[in-house]
């Protein structure tokens, strides 16, 4: 169950909790005249545990809150709880500012994953690219994380011009901490120019790496996972590309994405979702519910390139923050 038209099984689900968000990066969304979804269109906990429960019984593994940022709706705690109890392997992706206050939730909970996002090491920068005075909070609270033994990675949106100087600083840390540095393509998703003039090729930022750490090696990664992984002999954490524009490790896929308003969605790039609000709203039951998830993950593409072919003109290209990243 939970398959599609190419036997990929979906386990793992990236829950957008919020569309909400206490930065602005560039990259992601405009810095102002963004129309959040009102209150009451967003799925409120206990439905979003309703649906994590019924896709559990079907195979679901793995969840992992994100958004908007997800530690800035009210209450998130509830969900995390909920999604304790329920077994799931719980992560998260956020931008860090809130974290202090839910590290003693995530080592009770045991959360799996925690990727903190942080796409420069300079302050003055950080506020040109997120709009928003910060990155003190962001460091400090990474660092507090890995301190208390959470499993960190950072997320690094590599951009030409913007921080591409700054690769190499990025993975000097992997030296340092036990920690792994990803760096992200940018993708078309900031509900404005589409991030054109940004972009970095995946190649282009092996290329460079290779450039400046010959000694680079392409390392074992987990089958479904998203990422090219490399590692420095002797050093602690790991380097990783994340080819999400070009789209090259789309054939292992096992995800589906939910985002605040309950729109089930069977690839980052589809645009035809399945509406499950207006179904939990009308008192659907938990067949009805599997049943149409699964006739909807049947229609899934092949890859995010014929995803985007079949979006047509339809293509939403919008905020990240509505699809999570
Ligand atoms: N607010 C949280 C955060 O930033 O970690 C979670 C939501 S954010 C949309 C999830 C991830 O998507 C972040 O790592 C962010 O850098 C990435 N992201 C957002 N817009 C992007 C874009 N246009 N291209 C590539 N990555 C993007
Ligand atoms: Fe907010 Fe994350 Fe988007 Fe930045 S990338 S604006 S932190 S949702």
């Amino acid at each position: 169950m939970l398959s599609d038209r190419f036997q990929r099984k979906h386990t793992y689900l990236r829950l957008a909790v919020t569309d909400r968000c206490n930065l602005r990066c560039r990259y992601c969304m405009p810095a102002e005249g963004i129309n959040f979804a009102p209150r009451q269109e967003l799925l409120t906990y206990e439905e979003m545990l309703r649906l994590t429960g019924v896709l559990k019984r079907y195979g679901l593994k793995k969840v992992r809150l994100t958004g908007g940022e997800p530690l800035a709706r009210r209450g998130v705690e509830t969900l995390l709880r909920g999604l304790a109890t329920q077994g799931l392997s719980i992560h998260l992706t956020t931008n860090a500012i809130l974290l202090q206050p839910f590290i003693g939730l995530f080592q009770d909970i045991h959360v799996a994953g925690l990727n903190i996002s942080l796409d420069t090491l300079q302050p003055e920068r950080f506020k040109t690219i997120t709009r928003r005075d910060e990155f003190s909070a962001t460091w400090k609270n990474l660092l507090a994380a890995l301190e208390a033994g959470l499993p960190v990675k950072i997320n690094c949106v590599f951009m030409r011009g913007v921080n591409d100087d700054e690769l190499v600083d990025f993975a000097r840390l992997t030296q340092h901490y036990p920690i792994d540095v990803r760096f992200i393509e940018a993708m078309p998703f900031n509900a404005g120019d589409g991030n054109q003039d940004v972009y970095i090729s995946a190649a282009d930022i092996h290329a460079r790496l290779l450039a400046a750490l010959p000694n680079l090696k392409s390392a074992e990664t987990n089958f479904h996972s998203a990422t090219d992984r490399y590692t420095v002999p002797d050093w602690p954490g790991g380097i990783g590309i994340i080819p999400a524009y070009s789209r090259s490790r789309c054939g292992s896929c096992n995800r589906i994405r939910l985002t605040p308003q309950g729109e089930l969605l069977n690839c980052l790039y589809a645009t035809d979702g399945l509406q499950l609000r207006s179904i939990l709203r009308a008192g659907g039951s938990d067949e009805d519910l599997i049943h149409l998830i699964n006739e909807y993950l049947g229609t899934k593409a092949i890859n995010g390139h014929e995803a985007e072919r079949l979006a047509g003109l339809n293509g939403r290209f919008a905020s990240m923050t509505t699809i999570g990243g």
